[in-house]
C-alpha cells in the first residue's frame, strides 16, 4: 500500500490511459480524484474500479481548460481528502490535420486542453504541496512531442511544451520536496489511436521495435513508479514508454 494516506488527482481518468492510472494508484492505497470532460457514466465506472480495488475515489467534471472549473476540482478534492499530493496531468485531445489546412480553433483546442490545462492544474496544487513539502506531478507528453509527427502540429506542439513545462516545474519546486517529471507514452490501444484510420495504425507498428502497441497499463506503471517515494531523487526528466519507438 505504498501510497496509503496519499491523494492523486488524475485529470482525464474516465477512459484509456487516464483510467489504468487512477486504478494502479488506488491499487496501491491512494485516494484518487479523477475528472473528466463529458463521459459522466464511464468517469463513475472508473471511480467504483478504485473504490472496487480497494482506494477511495470520487469522479468530478471539469474542463481543465477552464480555470475556474480547475479550481473547483482542487476544491472538491481537498474538501474529500484534505490534501491533494499526487498530481497527474493526463487529459488530452488530438484534432489531426496536415499544417496547411489545420483550423486555428483546432489548434487553440489542443493547446488549451492539453498545455494550458496542465498548466492551470500545476498552479492549483503547487501552494499546497509546497506546505506539505512534498508533492509528484506527473505530465503525459508523448514521442510525438520529441520527434513531430506530419499531420499533428498542434498535438505535437501541445506536448513539447508540457516538456518545457515539465522542466520549468521541476526547478522551481525541487527545494520544496517537490518532483514534476514526465510521461512520454508511444502507440498505446485507447480510444484516441482506435480514430486513427487502419492505414495510419499499419504504418505504425514496424517502427516500433518491440513490435507491438503498449497498453494503457504499460503507462500506469510508468507514472506509479515517478509518483512513488523511491523516485524522489528524480526531477525534470522524461520517461519514454514507448517499445523503444522514440529510440
Ligand atoms: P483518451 O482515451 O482519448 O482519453 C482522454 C481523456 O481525457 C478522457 O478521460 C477525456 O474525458 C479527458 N479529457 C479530454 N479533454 C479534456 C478536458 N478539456 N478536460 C478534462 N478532461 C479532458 O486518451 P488516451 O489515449 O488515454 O490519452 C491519455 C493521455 O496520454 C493524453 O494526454 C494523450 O495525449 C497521451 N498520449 C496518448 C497516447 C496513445 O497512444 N494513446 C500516446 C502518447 C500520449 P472524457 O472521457 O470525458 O472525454
Amino acid at each position: 500500500m505504498e501510497f496509503a494516506e496519499k491523494t492523486a488527482v488524475v485529470t482525464g481518468g474516465s477512459r484509456g490511459i487516464g483510467r489504468a492510472i487512477c486504478l494502479a494508484l488506488a491499487q496501491r492505497g491512494a485516494n484518487v480524484v479523477l475528472c473528466y470532460a463529458g463521459s459522466e457514466a464511464a468517469a463513475q465506472e472508473t471511480a467504483s474500479a478504485c473504490q472496487a480495488a480497494g482506494g477511495k475515489a470520487l469522479a468530478v467534471q471539469c474542463d481543465v481548460s477552464d480555470a475556474q472549473q480547475v479550481d473547483g476540482l482542487m476544491k472538491a478534492a481537498i474538501a474529500a481528502f484534505g490534501r491533494i499530493d499526487i498530481l497527474v496531468n493526463n487529459a488530452g485531445v488530438t484534432r489531426d490535420g496536415l499544417l496547411m489546412t489545420m483550423k486555428e480553433t483546432d489548434f487553440d483546442q489542443v493547446l488549451n486542453a492539453n498545455l494550458k490545462g496542465a498548466f492551470l492544474c500545476t498552479k492549483a496544487v503547487a501552494r499546497g504541496m509546497i506546505k506539505q513539502h512534498w508533492g509528484r506531478i506527473i505530465n503525459l507528453s508523448s514521442v510525438v512531442g520529441l520527434r513531430g509527427n506530419a499531420g499533428q502540429a498542434n498535438y505535437a506542439a501541445s506536448k513539447a511544451g508540457l516538456l518545457g513545462l515539465t522542466k520549468s516545474t521541476a526547478k522551481e519546486l525541487a527545494s520544496r520536496g517537490i518532483t514534476a517529471n514526465a510521461v512520454a507514452p508511444g502507440f498505446i490501444e485507447t480510444d484516441m489511436t482506435a480514430a486513427l484510420p487502419q492505414k495510419a495504425r499499419e504504418a505504425m507498428l514496424p517502427t516500433i521495435p518491440m513490435g507491438r502497441a503498449g497498453s494503457p497499463e504499460d503507462v500506469a506503471q510508468a507514472v506509479c513508479f515517478l509518483a512513488g517515494e523511491s523516485a524522489g531523487y528524480i526531477t525534470g526528466q522524461v520517461l519514454c514508454v514507448d517499445g523503444g519507438m522514440a529510440v
